[in-house]
């Protein structure tokens, strides 16, 4: 039985990760913020696969809902730390909240759900988590201090916990996505979406299903010996080491 956990798993990325993973799991554990018509829908299809699925409310940055989706929890083969947020604002304007909740979502998310996974994986020896990142954390991002930094320690975070948990058989990687068409670029606007196509050599914004196939390589035996690397599915817009 392969069991699987995504976080941020109703909409863009996550949601396509999700059906990904499905292909190869039994039991899908999904976490969102709250209930959604997306999230409803998205159990119906993986029950309807056969998938048994099991739903866990709540802020990822909260160390409550990381103890709630473990709990009772015996086995995790995949853990994907996806949930993210995304908003502007020039260094000078920026709010304390505004880099408070970033570092939160993005960080303490992955931190409080890869620890409970690692307890978890080191005691079964083996697991794979992979951790989503973004291009912008590699390259940094005008106005988007507290999003970069937050990506570019998830970028480092994965690299520690992928040296720390390797001697136990698990595989630690981050997938750092260029621009992506999801909802949250999607309401950035058309001209948004027409000027950021432009920056990539592809001169288009990916697909989630494009990034989700890269998270599911990660989590398969396929990727055996890959951990502690950061894959780039970006259309060619960062292609140094
Ligand atoms: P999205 O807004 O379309 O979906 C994000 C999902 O996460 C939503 O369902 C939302 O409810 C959930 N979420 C948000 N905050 C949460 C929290 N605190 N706790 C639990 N769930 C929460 O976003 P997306 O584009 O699919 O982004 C997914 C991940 O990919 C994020 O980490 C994002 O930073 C990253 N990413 C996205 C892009 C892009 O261009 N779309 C590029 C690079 C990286």
């Amino acid at each position: 039985m392969k069991t699987f956990l995504v976080t941020g798993a109703a909409n863009g990325i996550g949601r396509a990760v999700v059906l990904a993973l499905a292909e190869q799991g039994d039991l899908a554990l999904l976490n969102d913020l709250g209930d959604s018509p997306a999230l409803a829908a998205l159990v119906t299809h993986l029950q309807a696969a056969g998938v048994e699925t099991r739903v866990v409310l709540g802020d990822v940055s909260a160390p409550e809902t990381a103890r709630n989706a473990f709990s009772g929890l015996e086995r995790l083969d995949v853990l994907v730390n996806n949930a993210g947020i995304l908003n502007e604002a020039p260094i000078t304007e920026m709010t304390f909240e505004q880099w408070d909740q970033m570092i939160r979502v993005h960080l303490y998310g992955s931190f409080l759900f890869a620890q409970q996974a690692a307890r978890l994986m080191t005691r079964q020896g083996s697991g794979a988590i992979v951790n989503i990142a973004s291009d912008l954390g590699q390259l940094g991002c005008a106005n988007l201090c507290h999003y970069s930094a937050a990506k570019g320690g998830i970028i480092a975070f994965t690299k520690a916990l992928a040296r720390e948990l390797a001697a136990h058989g698990v595989r630690v990687n981050a997938v750092a996505p260029g621009g992506t068409l999801t909802p949250m670029v999607e309401r950035l606007g058309p001209d948004y979406i027409r000027e950021e196509s432009a920056r990539y050599p592809l001169q288009r914004l990916g697909t989630a299903e494009e990034i989700a196939a890269t998270v599911a390589f990660l989590a398969s035996a396929q990727a055996s010996f890959t951990t502690g690397q950061v894959l780039g599915v970006n259309g060619g817009g960062v292609m140094n080491g």
